[in-house]
């Protein structure tokens, strides 16, 4: 139980991925706070199952990405009612797939404001508590999508390069203070954000479901094989130890090898 006493909050941690972190921190002994949107009681489930794994505080906060003023209020809720933030998780993140001419304004900005600017925004209120403790660790959930691209999802690769270049910039600012800041950045991992974006890709391509996951999505992943929430969740728990305390300003590939061709 390393995390015994640590605080951590997860952005986008309803479900999928950020969920799966939110498990990690909470079977190692941290407080955790979950966000994101859903099923009211699916969420309380998930938090009082928290709470049994951690034997520590598990609070929701349904603080909406795309608004600063309720990004900077769970930071400052997490202090008054849990201590830290210790951790912080950027993870929240939504999907569009369309060309860039058919793509409309409010998913686009969406997706900037949600993938990116509250990354951002998280930083600037947590880092000053991190550093009145001198520890801290920030990881934000980036994507291949942060070191290629593919078509018809510029917003999201324009959001997720902005993220690659903001962990660096923020790893530099703090790199005394004994905060990390690094990103972690997947290939295709089955979860909602996936599966969603079948049906449109289906359209746009005119292709069955097995061939968008064959063709489309495992074709540039050489592994042939999704990457599961566990190992993503596994390297952040990792960045959490003492051990990782010199990976910083890195952005870290789980991608089966997506991003080596
Ligand atoms: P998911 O759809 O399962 O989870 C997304 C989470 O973000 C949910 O909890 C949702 O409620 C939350 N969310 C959405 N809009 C929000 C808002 N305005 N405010 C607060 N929360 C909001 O998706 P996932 O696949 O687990 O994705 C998590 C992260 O991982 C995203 O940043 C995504 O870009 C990234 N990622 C996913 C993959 C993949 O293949 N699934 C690959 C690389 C990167």
């Amino acid at each position: 139980m390393f995390l015994k006493g640590k605080t951590a909050i997860v952005t986008g941690s309803t479900s999928g991925i950020g969920l799966e972190y939110a498990k990690l921190f909470a079977a190692e002994g941290a407080s955790v706070v979950i966000n994101g949107f859903g099923d009211a009681a699916a969420i309380e489930t998930e938090r009082a199952k928290l709470e049994a794994a951690s034997g520590a505080k598990a609070l929701y906060d349904a603080a909406d990405m795309t608004k600063p003023e309720e990004i900077a209020a769970m930071v400052a809720r997490c202090h008054a009612e849990l201590g830290g933030p210790d951790i912080i998780v950027n993870n929240a993140g939504i999907q569009h797939v369309a060309k860039i001419e058919d793509f409309p304004a409010d998913k686009f900005e969406a997706i900037i404001k949600i993938n990116l600017n509250s990354a951002w925004y998280m930083m600037q209120a947590a880092i000053p508590l991190m550093k009145a403790k001198k520890w801290g660790r920030i990881i934000s959930t980036a994507s291949a999508h942060s070191l290629v691209a593919s078509p018809n999802k510029s917003a999201y690769v324009m959001a997720k390069h902005g993220l690659a270049g903001l962990t660096k910039t923020i790893a530099l600012e703090t790199a005394t203070y004994g905060i990390t800041v690094n990103c972690i950045s997947p290939g295709y991992v089955w979860t909602p954000l996936v599966e969603a974006q079948i049906p449109d890709t289906m359209k746009a391509r005119g292709m069955t479901k097995e061939q968008v996951m064959n063709d489309v999505l495992l074709e540039a992943q050489p592994t042939k094989e999704f990457v599961t929430v566990d190992q993503v969740a596994a390297l952040a728990l990792f960045l959490c130890r003492e051990e990782a305390k010199s990976i910083t300003g890195a952005n870290l590939s789980v991608d089966g090898g997506w991003t080596a061709a």
